[in-house]
């Protein structure tokens, strides 16, 4: 039996991430930038807020004319007018010993600079307060530009958008944005053993998981699943298949299953026979995961991925989603929180290969640490993922972990 190219590590996997280059802007409504990547900077084009403005319902003042009243000696100010919601309170200005009802959220008026709370005021007749409370300047008031100055940077490159960023936007006018385009990604599931989830199981056959899993994936990690269904072990039909995800175009085209180096495995023959390809990797000495092949065809990556699911995830984490990222352009991180732990039993692992544990996690309370239980089970088993919360690493040159040890954990998204 023909052997694996040559295993890399982990790291040097991600180190070919290097030849790929963030895909293209796109312009896009705010209404459907939820989760995109920002292509530019973007700089206020206006002050947030754009005047002024009470944060309480009250009275707009000059704050020296209320400087030292009490609730004994309540200063007395003459009503200038109210500032209705929606209504410019620069129409209105202030002369000393004046002052003007205001609602939370309305401009203040010319000539003033703080606001009264209603509760420290008592009307006396039509035009004339009394207030118990002296307030400093600026106090009960969002001066202009407080939240955002003009030309301040608001959200940068890079930055995947939330909703409180998108309420920003509008906050500025800013409807349109310039996000990275979201990479296409093909699925290709191989098996002659594969029929569809909703067809009638025949003897010998098993369901597709990958597809689904998979798709689940990449939208998950930003991207946009194309999913060309299940092709059988032939080499032309999976090269026929590789070409049609080339065509649609794909920037990148996962094949799961056939990745290993047994009798009717073809993904790396057929990678490798598509034109203009450049094989990267073929195979990683990481368990599960090992039977991993990575192509590059111009900027599209070609992935061979384990046909087992259980191994598809982890490659798909540790390596997929990276690439997803950085093409969508938030750089070429896992994008996963890391914990640490404490192991809940010893973990036995060979030296030499990094050991990536399907652990449940129990979380500590406060000031108890977090412990890790590993989830054991044959690779082609499903229940131990059902039950994981994430990965444990354990590193190449480490011989197992015993029990209480410190490991870190990288939790699924
Ligand atoms: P392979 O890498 O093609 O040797 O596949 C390894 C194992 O994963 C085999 O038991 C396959 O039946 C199984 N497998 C491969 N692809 C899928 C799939 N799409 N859905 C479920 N199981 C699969
Ligand atoms: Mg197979």
């Amino acid at each position: 039996m023909k052997g694996f190219f040559q295993l890399v590590s982990s790291s040097e996997f991600i180190a070919f991430f290097e030849k790929f280059h963030p895909l293209q802007e796109e312009m896009i409504l705010i209404n459907d930038g939820l989760g995109r990547i920002l292509a530019q900077d973007i700089p206020a084009p206006e002050p947030l807020p754009p005047f002024s403005r009470s944060t309480m319902d009250g009275y707009a003042v000059r704050a020296r004319n209320t400087f030292g009243c009490s609730e004994s000696e309540p200063a007395l100010l003459k009503i200038a007018g109210e500032i209705a919601m929606g209504q410019s309170g620069q129409l209105l200005s202030l002369e000393n010993g004046q002052t003007a009802a205001i609602w939370t959220g309305g401009e203040l008026p010319q000539n003033s600079d703080a606001v009264v709370m209603v509760e420290y005021t008592n009307q006396l007749d039509s035009n004339t307060i009394e207030i118990f409370r002296p307030v400093a300047p600026g106090e009960n008031v969002i001066r202009s530009g407080e939240d955002f100055e003009k030309g301040s940077v608001v959200l940068t490159k890079g930055q995947q958008l939330r909703p409180q960023d998108l309420g920003v936007l509008s906050g500025l006018g800013i409807s349109q944005i310039s996000v990275f385009k979201q990479p296409v990604v093909a699925i290709i599931s191989t098996g002659d053993e594969l029929v569809e989830p909703d067809k009638p199981l025949a003897p010998g056959k098993i369901r597709d998981i990958n597809t689904t899993t998979i798709a689940a994936l990449v939208k998950e990690s930003g991207g946009v699943p194309v999913s060309l269904g299940i092709v059988s072990d032939e080499f032309d039909k999976m090269f026929d298949a590789c070409i049609k995800a080339l065509d649609i175009p794909a920037d990148v085209v996962l094949l799961s299953g056939g990745s290993s180096v047994g009798r009717k495995d073809f993904t790396l023959k057929v990678l490798e026979k598509i034109g203009g390809t450049e094989l990267l990797a073929h195979g990683v000495s990481i368990r599960p995961g090992k039977p991993t092949i990575l192509a590059k065809k111009e900027n599209v990556a070609l992935f061979g991925l384990p046909g087992h699911v259980g191994s598809a995830i982890v490659v798909f984490y540790l390596f997929v989603r990276p690439l997803l990222r950085k093409l969508s352009g938030s750089g070429a991180s896992l994008g996963m929180q890391r914990i640490q732990a404490i192991t809940a039993e010893q973990i036995p692992s060979v030296i030499g290969r990094e050991d990536f544990v399907r652990v449940a996690i129990e979380w500590g309370d406060y000031g108890t640490p977090n412990t890790a239980k590993p989830i054991y089970g044959k690779s082609g088993l499903l229940n131990p993922l059902i039950r994981a919360d994430g990965l444990l690493i354990i590193d190449r040159d480490t011989e197992g972990l015993d029990q209480g040890e410190k490991a870190e954990v990288i939790l699924f998204p």
